[in-house]
């Protein structure tokens, strides 16, 4: 059948609280125009983020009643343990309450002044750990990955001579090796095995740490199942599998791949560092065994873990993105092709070359499509990157707006609303106005500051 169904049926509801148009207008003014200020009984469809946002099912409702709140030693622990070390051979694996509490930890290890860190890109939340600790965080993506009309099938691939040059010229400032699959702020972009394993080799080569930022393995597992020829009759576990054999380490966040709504770990080979690490857990979030979460969370992980590696929910996921990155191209909206795991992108500064990246039409396009039709979506240019550590500002690589999509969450029909109110913001687009940043805290700016319209 051409038809792909969402693989599951649905058992329990949340209503969706309808606003109108001039309501949205109001809200968002009050907010002052930062997406991330307004209430989510205001949104009707939250593309916020997939993060933490994916429905569980009725197999992780009924872990969740498994879990045991033992202090110290709970089966919850053993059973979460035993399901990442079956997808990621780690030896030593450290519950976190998110993936920015094992990044925290990892560079409260590895960065300080002094130190480098390069990565395909650096999701913001690791970029935000490693200069906090006084490193900087540097973005080797290979060139077709700046490109949002570029067809390369690993557009989140590490450029591999740019690495290696890298690595030649910092020397001992490097700390470790960091890959991100997907590359979430480069548009959710896989990296191919090859690119995995190649990067792993040329940090190895420089006697350097290589950790995977591996928040959507499973959905980068399916690209490599799809698009690497070698590997298309693997299952996506073995492929999983093999992606992180040549890691030292990982940081993840369960609230992408874990089908959890809080969650996330690091992972160590290394003895040291791994009881350094444990070191910093106990200060900051909590006992070894449950870290920063509840052992109903543990359970719930458990579980995820399980149904996140299953082949028809990746092709049903992949392929939802897919559609709504299709019928956005043929109404002649730049999105970021190939479509992406989690999100569609649209490339504003194409759609709107009017408004100059410090302007951020990103942000235009996104409060725009908030009063248009209720849509949540986040802007990922230069609000959030442009910032720069010694209080400048410059334009980000790239100027997009992510539309990120709930696991299991939003159906077919969600998607062709998505797609109506596209539809109406293009016929405006040429009228859109940018914003000015009226106030803004010293990190991480996008989450809290104020905007003015222009
Ligand atoms: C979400 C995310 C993080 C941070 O994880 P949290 O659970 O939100 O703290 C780090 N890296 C990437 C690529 C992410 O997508």
């Amino acid at each position: 059948m051409k038809t792909i169904i969402e693989p599951f049926r649905i058992k329990s509801v949340e209503p969706i609280r309808m606003t109108t148009r001039a309501e949205r207008e109001r809200l968002i003014g009050e907010v002052n125009y930062n997406l991330f200020g307004l209430h989510s009984d205001d949104v009707l469809i939250d593309l916020l983020t997939d993060s933490g946002t994916g429905a569980m099912s009725a197999a992780q409702w009924a872990a969740v009643m498994r879990g045991d709140e033992s202090y110290a030693g709970s089966p919850s622990f053993y059973r979460f343990e035993a399901a990442v070390r079956n997808l990621m051979p780690f030896k030593r694996i450290i519950p976190t309450h998110q993936g920015r509490a094992a990044e925290a930890i990892l560079f409260s290890m590895l960065g300080g002044k002094g130190h480098v860190i390069p990565n395909n890109t650096h999701f913001d939340t690791t970029r935000g750990n490693i200069e906090a600790s006084g490193a900087l965080a540097h973005d080797l993506v290979i060139e077709e990955g700046k490109d949002p009309q570029n067809l390369h099938p690993f557009k989140g691939n590490m450029d591999l001579d740019k690495l290696r040059a890298y690595l030649a010229e910092h020397g001992d400032a490097v700390p470790c090796v960091m890959l991100t699959i997907t590359n979430n702020a480069g548009g959710g972009q896989p990296v191919s095995i090859e690119n995995i394993r190649a990067t792993a080799e040329i940090a190895h080569e420089f006697g350097k740490l290589f950790i995977i930022d591996g928040c959507r393995f499973a959905e980068n597992a399916y690209f490599i199942k799809t698009r690497e020829e070698s590997q298309k009759d693997r299952s996506i576990e073995d492929i999983v599998r093999d992606c992180f054999a040549v890691a030292d380490g990982m940081t993840m966040s369960a609230k992408k791949d874990g089908f959890a709504n809080i969650g996330g770990w690091l992972a160590l080979n290394d003895d040291a560092l791994a009881t350094e690490a444990r070191g910093h857990l106990i200060r900051t979030e909590g006992f070894p065994t449950y870290g920063g979460m509840s052992g109903r969370d543990l359970d719930a992980l458990a579980q995820g873990l399980s149904e996140i590696v299953d082949e028809d929910y990746l092709r049903y996921r992949i392929r939802t993105n897919a559609y709504i990155v299709e019928r956005l191209d043929a109404l002649g909206i730049p999105v970021v092709k190939p479509a992406g795991g989690h999100a569609v992108f649209i490339d504003a500064r194409a759609w709107l070359p009017h408004i100059d990246p410090l302007a951020y039409p990103g942000q235009a396009v996104a409060v725009a499509l908030y009063e248009i039709g209720g849509i949540r979506s986040c802007e990922i240019g230069s609000v959030m990157f442009g910032r720069q550590p010694d209080g400048s500002e410059k334009p980000a690589a790239m100027e997009l707006v992510r539309l990120a999509i709930p696991r299991r969450t939003y159906t077919q029909s969600h998607a062709d609303y998505i797609v109506e109110c596209f539809e109406e913001l293009s016929a405006m687009a040429p009228t859109l106005k940018g914003y000015r940043v009226t106030q803004e805290p010293a990190l991480m700016r996008h989450f809290t500051c104020h905007f003015e319209k222009l």
